[in-house]
């Protein structure tokens, strides 16, 4: 349950939707990760996309992360919020001009680069700046996260990652580039990846490509293995907070490293997913022949995963009464779309107009795919410590 009966009077009246977030949990959840990162000497940089949520930022930031952005305005909210600059990385297939020039002049650590094209756009634009730009070359490892292909990003159909084939071609420009500096290797397999074989195969992989670059005379200081790491999103409560301590393992076991390399991750869903959840009010309630809905004031809007990519989420009714029978409904929000629904014969106590649900485990990539689509009501939050 997310409220105690407590909490649950005190949102009488509290304008819906909003979300929720829990900022005790986020920062029990950061302390987790950073201890068990610390331990073997791995570095952390937050992936924003995730939540950018300015309050959620400033947490992460002073508790020592990094900053993994996938565009300028990324950067830029980072720096704002107090992010060291030489603790920023900057990836993604599509990065502007503007936008790499902007973080040139921020010094930021590295870019992952995603393609020889854009390899050689930087050391242009770094030589007009008279910069160096440090780069972290983005592999595609052909590693299958096993999860919904829509969140699979290592595979060799995929857009991101400079192709195998072209590695050699890569390598050879690097060395012609006088404006970049090769820091490191790039791989992220996916998202939602709870199977940590997936992530022993990533290893595999990554020592290969290593040794790849070594043998040929590059040394690779930070070896970057992307985020990805998952949350229960059928158990919140019974694990609010990922097993870092299994996740960090599988790379401290299975990763080729000397003394001086450095490596790094950036997660996002694991650090942020459980702390956020998305409160909604019962508009109406309806029976058809063959099913009972639960209208609500949310829908797609303001939490897109459902109807993106099939995701699930718990439902539950806030301050529910424990004698009340159980109906399936399917739960939908007022959008004028027929996917704009957040589970389909979800059992929960008889519910009426009025009454509160709340969607769990909607703290990563929720508030940030939230839309004006039907000209909307901009996103509400509330903060619980
Ligand atoms: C999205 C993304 C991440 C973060 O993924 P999570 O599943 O939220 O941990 C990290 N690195 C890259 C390159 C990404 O695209």
């Amino acid at each position: 349950m997310l409220f105690d009966d407590q909490q649950v009077e005190k949102l009488v009246g509290v304008e819906t939707p909003f979300y929720y977030y829990d900022l005790t949990l986020l920062e029990r959840t950061l302390d987790a990760a950073k201890n068990a990162a610390d331990k073997r000497n791995f570095h952390i940089h937050y992936a924003l996309k995730a939540n950018f949520n300015d309050r959620i930022l400033s947490i992460i930031q002073s508790k020592g992360f990094g900053a993994d952005c996938v565009s300028g305005n990324e950067v830029q909210k980072s720096i704002d919020v107090g992010f060291d600059a030489g603790k920023i990385t900057f990836a993604g297939v599509g990065k502007s001009d503007k936008e790499i020039i902007a973080a040139l002049k921020y010094q930021i650590f590295a870019f992952n680069v995603e393609s020889i094209q854009e390899l050689e756009v930087i050391n242009a634009l770094a030589a007009d700046l008279g910069e160096k730009a440090n780069v972290s070359l983005r592999i595609n490892p052909n590693v299958d996260a096993h999860t919904h292909h829509y969140i699979t990003t290592g595979l060799d159909e995929n857009k991101f990652g400079v192709p195998n084939s072209e590695l050699e071609q890569a390598a050879a420009v690097l060395r012609s580039c006088e404006h970049v500096n090769l820091v490191g290797l790039h791989f992220h397999v996916g998202s939602q990846i709870t199977d940590m074989n997936v992530f022993k195969s990533l290893c595999v992989k990554v020592n290969e490509w290593k040794s790849w670059f070594e043998e040929r005379g590059t040394y690779i200081k930070v070896i970057n293995v992307g985020g990805g790491l998952g949350v229960d999103y059928h158990a919140p409560d019974e694990n609010p907070i990922p097993d870092f301590e299994a996740y960090f393992d599988v790379f401290d076991k299975f990763l080729d490293r000397n003394g001086q390399q450095e490596v790094h991750f950036e997660l996002g869903r694991a650090l942020v997913a459980q702390c956020g959840s998305l409160v909604s009010k019962v508009l109406y309630t309806k029976s058809g022949t063959k099913k009972h809905f639960l209208i609500l004031d949310a829908g797609m809007t303001e939490l897109m995963r459902p109807a993106l990519y099939q995701a699930y989420h718990k439902i539950e009714k806030v301050g529910a009464d424990q004698y009340a029978k159980t109906i399936n409904y399917d739960v939908v929000g007022p959008i004028c779309e027929s996917s704009d629904c957040f589970g389909k014969e979800v059992p929960l106590p008889e519910s009426k107009r009025g009454d509160l649900i709340a969607v769990r485990t909607a703290g990563a990539y929720g508030e940030v795919m939230a839309s004006r689509y039907n000209l909307r009501e901009e996103i509400r939050y509330i903060y619980s410590k």
